[in-house]
Order: structure tokens, then C-alpha cells, then sequence
């Protein structure tokens, strides 16, 4: 039998999805719509409005107004904190209903939504975290450097109206990320969901908006890249872009920035590596971390998987034997069924991509290990691929060096820590990086040397407080913790004369 989700969308409650524009949720002025397709069945499980230039210039003039003249930039901290707050505890109290929302939405199994780093709870937390900064936003007072008496003060204030555009593959984090910093600030918000995954976002606004966030401060608008993204991105109100997706539309984000210097953030995409040294505490566990980092709950659809395994040659048959016990623990299906762990490719275009570069490695003449096809049987109307493992690769193969966004893992042996520091560092990425070690100099001293924004020493774990971006073309800036918040701000200096002469 074929699998379906269809029958699920009664139970979800799902409804068909507008734009939260201007204190209204409302369709499309032009009466756009986009039919979304489920990636584990090729189903249509439900329409919402696109958003065209006119409904998003709509919502930035709205969102301009409401940074130029509305309460939430003036609110004082204390209230501010108390609805920062109040939309973690709105989140929390709807976390089994947006896991479902999000299993119809972007087809990740209700499974995997429970799993902290990808969870409704850790959203949450964000927003907990980031109400914590609202009263430390402090500046300095710092001495006159020559001249008469005064002194400089700095102030952190909003940066101003913000476009958020987001991706698909974790909603519930990747949209906290942006907006709770955002609105800790004192910023309004206009967010652009991925159109693979609008109605986990449409719903989050709705509930913030309960929560007590103003509708001015954050709407929605939702639609793909052309017209809806690039009518945010390119719009002369919009102060700056904080954006996570792929590198190309980075790129051009920047490029759009540059008309009305525009400030940015980009999370972007990565090659992740992971180094194995002979004196791992656990080769078996860290083959199976990989892994599992590569196929479960989003099929390698994950920006800082560790998708290429340099392996120390001592270790490689034992790491890539206990890589293949994981692959074969892989379960795919109805992703409302609790003993799924992991999801179809998003859409066909990627599913696609993915066996072209499986074609492409074997052709290079890497060693598949195991999968490289697609799911059959009642599979066969999602997107699915096994889990699939590479051996004897080479680090300029396009297997090691581009991001194939899908169950994909290429092992690299090594022979040394040099050799080994050497290839991680050997793309043009740098999101995250891990390494397992009984040595903890070594662990020190090889995590100092990788060029990547967070790396892990014999295990990895996404928290809301801590710092998360990526060097090279793997991002600008960073998410989580101060610096996350400091970069929804501006810095102004006021020059205070403290007799009647400044200089
Ligand atoms: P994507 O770049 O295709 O789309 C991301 C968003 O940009 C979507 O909302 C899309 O509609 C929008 N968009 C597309 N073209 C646009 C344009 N011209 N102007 C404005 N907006 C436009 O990415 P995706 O497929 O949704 O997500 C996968 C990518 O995201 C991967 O590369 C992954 O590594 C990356 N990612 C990075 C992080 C991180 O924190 N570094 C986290 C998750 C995903």
C-alpha cells in the first residue's frame, strides 16, 4: 500500500495559510497561492497565499511604522522581557501540536521533532535566553581621550526594521534564532518562511501574536524566493537581511544589500568534518554518530552534519563497520508513526541532486559502502534514499567538497594530525567540525587550528546561549548568545561635555 498523510491533516487541524500583514491575516492582494506538496508522498497537503511585492512593500511600511512610531521599540524592558517570556511559554504549551504541524509541513517525523537540537523546546529556550538580554542592553562610558572635560557614552540601539528569511529544515530553531534576538532588541520583524515549510511558521507567528508580541512588530509574508524573498530583500525600508539558506542565495543577498547598505547575517551552508584519531575513545560511537548526523531525521538535510569523515587509517574499517550497523537503523514512512526516525529529500529537484552526486562519486571512483539508491515499495511516491556511505575518498572529490544536502557520508583516511588539520581545513566552508580524541591537548590544540565556527571534542550539541556561524562562505556572523543579539542593534556614541565646551 502506498504510503499517505493526507488523512492526518483533519486531525492537525491544518487550514489553509495566510499573510499576517498590517494587523490583518489576509490572502494575497493578487490572490496568489502555492499548492505544498508532502516530500514523503508527493500529496498535496494544503495551499497558502504568496505573497506578491505589493503585500510585502505592504508589510515593511507597516513594520517601518511600527519601529518609527509604534510601543514595541519603546516598550520599557521589563514588559519587554515579560512577552519575550510568555511566547516561551506559548511555544512550550503548543510543542505537540506544532511537531505535527511541522510533520505535514516539512515531512521531519514527530520522532525527530522531540530530539532537544531540533525541538519546540529548545526554540523556546531562545526565546527564554535572548528575554535574559533585554535589561543588560548596556554601552560604556569611557574618559575624554584629550581636549576639555566630557565623556563618550555608547548606547546598543535596534537596528530597525528586519527581514527574516528562513529555511526549511528547522523552523522552530532557525525561526527563534532570528526573531526572539530580534525582538529583544526593541527591532519589528517582517519573516519570510521557506515555502517548504510555511505553515509551522504561520502558525508560530499566530501564537506569538497571542503571547503578546504586537502584530505590527512581527508579521508574515509567506511565498518562494521570486517574488516574495526577493521583494524583502531588495526593499529600500528594510534596515537589514538575516537570512539562513543556501550559499547561492547568500550571495545574492548580499549583492541586494548593497543598493541601501543594508546590514546582514548569513547562515549558510557547510562540509562539515569530523577527525577520527586512533586514540578516539569510542571509534564504534563515532561512527555512529556521523551517521546518524547524515540520515537521521532529516536525511543529511542538516547545515552542520559532519558530512566527511577523515578517518585515521588504524580505525577506518572500524569506524565505516559501525557507520553501515547505523545505516541499516535508519526507518522511513509515515512521519506520524513514532518508530520513523527519519525523512524523505524535501522536493524532487533534490532528490535529484542527490543521486547526481552519488552517480558523481562513484564515477570518481570513490568505494560505495552501502545505499546510493532510492526507497521502493511504499516508498516509492516520496522522495527517499538510503543511507549511503562513501569509502576511500579523495578530499577534491565533488563528494568531499561540495554540500549534497542528503544521507551522504564520505569517509577520508588519514595519516597523521597534520595531514588530518590539513584536509578539514581543505574546502571553502567552515560551519562546524568535530573531532574525537582521548588526548586532550590535542584536542585543544586541533580545535584551534580547524577553521570552523563551532567545533565539537568527542560529541556535538546545538545550545541556544552559545555562539553558532560560520567562517568563510559558511556565513557572517553568528546566532545564539550576545553576539547574536548585539548584531539586531546599532552602536551610537554620544559625546557629553561635563563643563560648557566638549573639546
Ligand atoms: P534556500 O537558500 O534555497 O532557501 C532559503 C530561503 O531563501 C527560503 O525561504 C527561500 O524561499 C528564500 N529564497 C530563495 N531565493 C531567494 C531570493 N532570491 N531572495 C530572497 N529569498 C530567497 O535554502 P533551503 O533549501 O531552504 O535550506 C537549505 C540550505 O540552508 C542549506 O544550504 C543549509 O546548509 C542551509 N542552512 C544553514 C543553517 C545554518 O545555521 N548555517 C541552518 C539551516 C540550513
Amino acid at each position: 500500500m502506498t504510503l499517505s498523510v493526507a488523512p492526518h491533516r483533519e486531525s492537525v487541524g491544518l487550514t489553509d495559510g495566510l499573510l499576517s500583514v498590517d494587523g490583518e491575516w489576509r490572502p494575497a492582494r493578487d490572490g496568489a497561492t502555492w499548492e505544498h506538496r508532502h516530500p514523503a508522498t508527493g500529496e498535496v497537503v494544503g495551499s497558502f497565499a504568496v505573497a506578491g511585492a505589493a503585500d510585502v512593500d505592504e508589510a515593511v511600511r507597516a513594520s517601518r511604522r511600527a519601529f518609527d512610531e509604534g510601543p514595541w521599540p519603546r516598550t520599557r524592558a521589563g514588559a519587554r522581557i515579560r512577552v519575550l517570556r510568555r511566547c516561551a511559554d506559548t511555544l512550550r504549551e503548543h510543542a505537540d501540536e506544532l511537531r505535527a504541524v511541522q510533520a505535514l509541513d516539512n515531512g521531519v517525523p514527530l520522532s525527530f521533532g522531540a530530539i532537544y537540537a531540533t525541538s519546540v523546546e529548545a526554540a523556546a529556550d531562545v526565546f527564554d535566553h535572548h528575554a535574559g538580554w533585554v535589561d543588560k542592553l548596556g554601552g560604556q562610558t569611557l574618559p575624554p581621550y584629550q581636549g576639555g572635560d566630557h565623556l563618550a557614552m555608547t548606547f546598543r540601539e535596534p537596528v530597525g526594521v528586519v527581514a527574516a528569511v528562513l529555511p526549511w529544515n528547522g523552523p522552530f530553531l532557525l525561526f527563534a534564532q532570528k526573531v526572539a534576538p530580534a525582538l529583544a532588541a526593541g527591532c519589528t520583524v517582517v519573516v519570510k518562511p521557506s515555502e517548504h515549510a510555511t505553515f509551522t511558521v504561520l502558525r508560530m507567528v499566530a501564537l506569538l501574536h497571542e503571547a503578546g508580541v504586537p502584530e505590527g512588530a512581527l508579521q508574515v509574508v509567506a511565498g518562494p524566493g521570486d517574488p516574495t524573498g526577493e521583494a524583502l530583500i531588495t526593499h529600500p525600508l528594510v534596515d537589514k537581511v538575516s537570512f539562513t539558506g543556501s550559499r547561492a542565495v547568500g550571495r545574492r543577498i548580499v549583492e541586494a544589500s548593497a543598493a541601501t547598505m543594508k546590514r546582514v547575517s548569513l547562515e549558510l551552508g557547510g562540509k562539515s568534518p569530523v577527525l577520527v584519531f586512533p586514540d578516539a575513545p569510542d571509534v564504534g560511537l563515532a561512527g555512529m554518530t556521523a551517521m546518524g548526523m547524515v540520515t537521521m531525521g532529516l536525511s543529511g538535510q542538516a547545515c552542520v552534519a559532519h558530512t566527511r569523515a577523515l578517518v585515521h587509517r588504524e580505525v577506518h574499517d572500524q569506524f565505516v563497520d559501525a557507520a553501515r550497523m547505523l545505516a541499516g537503523m535508519v526507518s522511513y514512512g509515515d512521519p506520524f508513526d513514532a518508530t520513523v526516525t527519519s525523512s524523505a529529500l524535501i522536493t524532487e529537484k533534490q532528490l535529484d541532486r542527490v543521486l547526481g552526486y552519488i552517480d558523481r562519486g562513484v564515477q570518481d571512483g570513490a568505494r560505495l559502502v552501502t545505499g546510493g539508491e532510492r526507497l521502493g515499495g511504499d516508498l516509492e511516491g516520496g522522495n527517499f534514499v538510503a543511507p549511503t556511505i562513501f569509502a576511500d575518498v579523495d578530499n577534491g572529490m565533488a563528494i568531499a567538497q561540495e554540500e549534497i544536502f542528503g544521507p551522504v557520508l564520505s569517509v577520508i583516511p588519514f595519516d597523521d594530525e597534520e595531514e588530518a588539520v590539513r584536509l578539514a581545513n581543505d574546502t571553502e566552508y567552515g560551519l562546524g567540525a568535530g573531532l574525537y580524541t582521548a588526548d586532550a591537548q590535542r584536542a585543544f590544540r586541533v580545535a584551534r587550528r580547524l577553521r570552523a565556527g563551532i567545533v565539537g571534542v568527542n560529541g556535538f550539541q546545538v545550545e541556544p546561549h552559545v555562539p553558532f556561524g560560520g567562517f568563510k562562505q559558511s556565513g557572517l556572523g553568528r546566532e545564539g548568545g550576545q553576539s547574536a543579539f548585539e548584531a539586531y542593534t546599532e552602536l551610537k556614541t554620544v559625546l557629553m561635555p561635563l563643563t560648557d565646551e566638549l573639546m
